[in-house]
């Protein structure tokens, strides 16, 4: 582990150490960790500053990997008063360390940015060192990044959860309409307006664990193309030294494209929305019942629905059926064709309803024009026209319909 974290956003989309997600996904996802394993997380977090008689928020190299070069941080490690552990208080730390990593590899996050450990990688370093000898001594301070390091990763992490949690389930459930302009509003509630006072971590709360105001990095502005692959934009490219930096982005990027997190009514989990519905249920297998999604037991069970307008998938498929009457009166498909469409779309939207088959997204993206087109072999006629033709096509025939 060198402490650097690889960040790339791409338009609504994050890559973490060359992993790539939609904005917010990563937030999500860490959101939906069990509390048994943060309890866990917690529990080993106290048993190492006992052990390597570290306190807390007190790092050495966390939060200043980018800031300080190799030589820097020796003498930094050198410099500040080090406790040099026993060899079986060591092996009794690695075990934690250890514990850490395979707790923090339940999400996703932690599965980008932590490797699992072997566990007898310590026990091997220090088979024929005598304790305080300098060998020992530089061992353990190439030890201690690693130690340091994954601590943090724990405090930001337990920081972050309670943070993010509290935002999605006290301030978004109350904003007017999900757009741009209301999460963001969301979010200066949460740093700046006292009713919400206590929402965010802070160093005030018992595990005095606190949501940072700031983070380091090192951004670039790297020309590429957007997720598709045909048109240009500029992506940013960042190098952080801590996890609080890389999921303020995630999720806070994510708001700046209309993505949100939601906890279902049903089940208590958190979901992403990519469009500003305000869907009272996940479409993630239900509990009670793996084969149907939470929003499909809910109105089996409740007899609750979402309103139309309300549900994503709806959505989708109306607009795929408006698409597919315009690509029919424009001349690109032949009745018929559109026909056998449209019967496919129907298929489709039967499955997502009655199966958890499709996310949301998963859904949008199957009911594409190319990918339906694709599936039945049909060759869409406008392909290879110039762009502006097709645009005043498009337009003339929305006039017609108005
Ligand atoms: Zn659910």
């Amino acid at each position: 582990m060198q402490g650097y974290i690889d960040v790339l956003v791409n338009e609504d989309r994050i890559a973490v150490m060359g992993r790539e997600y939609l904005l917010g996904e990563l937030s999500v996802s860490l959101m939906n960790i069990s509390d048994d394993v943060l309890k866990e997380l917690a529990k080993n977090l106290v048993k190492l500053e006992r052990l390597a008689h570290i306190s807390r928020e007190q790092h050495l190299f966390y939060r200043k990997a980018l800031n300080t070069d190799e030589q820097r941080k020796l003498e930094l490690a050198l410099d500040e008063k080090i406790y040099l552990p026993k060899a079986d208080e060591w092996l009794e730390i690695h075990k934690s360390v250890c514990c850490i990593a395979e707790l923090m590899r339940t999400v996703e996050i932690g599965r980008a940015i932590i490797e699992p450990l072997p566990a007898d990688m310590v026990e091997k370093m220090f088979s024929d060192i005598e304790y305080d000898s300098d060998e020992y001594r530089f061992s353990w301070i190439w030890y201690l990044e690693l130690l340091d390091i994954t601590m943090g990763f724990v405090e930001d992490t337990i920081a972050v959860v309670r943070t993010f949690r509290g935002l999605t389930s006290v301030i978004l459930p109350g904003l007017k309409r999900y757009d741009v302009h209301h999460l963001a509003g969301a979010y200066h509630h949460l740093l700046f307006d006292d009713t919400f006072k206590g929402l965010a971590a802070s160093t005030s709360d018992p595990d005095r664990l606190s949501y940072t105001l700031a983070d380091y990095m090192i951004l670039q502005y790297v020309p590429m193309l957007k997720p598709g692959g045909k048109e240009f934009t500029i992506a940013e490219y960042f190098r952080m030294d801590n996890l609080q930096a890389v999921l303020k982005t995630d999720l806070l990027r994510g708001f700046m494209k209309g993505h949100f997190p939601r906890q279902c009514e049903h089940c208590g989990r958190y979901f992403l929305m990519t469009k500003g519905y305000r869907t009272r249920f996940c479409d993630m297998p239900s509990p009670e019942n793996p084969k149907r999604t939470c929003k499909q037991m809910a109105y089996a069970k409740r007899r609750e629905k979402e309103k139309p307008s309300e549900d994503p998938k709806v959505q989708s498929y109306k607009r795929c059926l408006d698409r597919l009457n315009k690509s029919c009166t424009r001349g690109s498909i032949t009745p018929k064709q559109k026909q056998r469409l449209v019967q496919l779309v129907e298929e489709l939207y039967l499955k997502a309803t009655t199966t958890p088959a499709f996310s949301n997204e998963e859904f949008e993206k199957a009911l594409q024009s190319k990918q339906l087109y694709a599936q039945l072999g049909i060759a869409s006629r406008s392909r290879g026209r110039p762009q502006k033709q097709q645009t005043e096509q498009t337009q003339q025939t929305t006039g017609k319909q108005k």
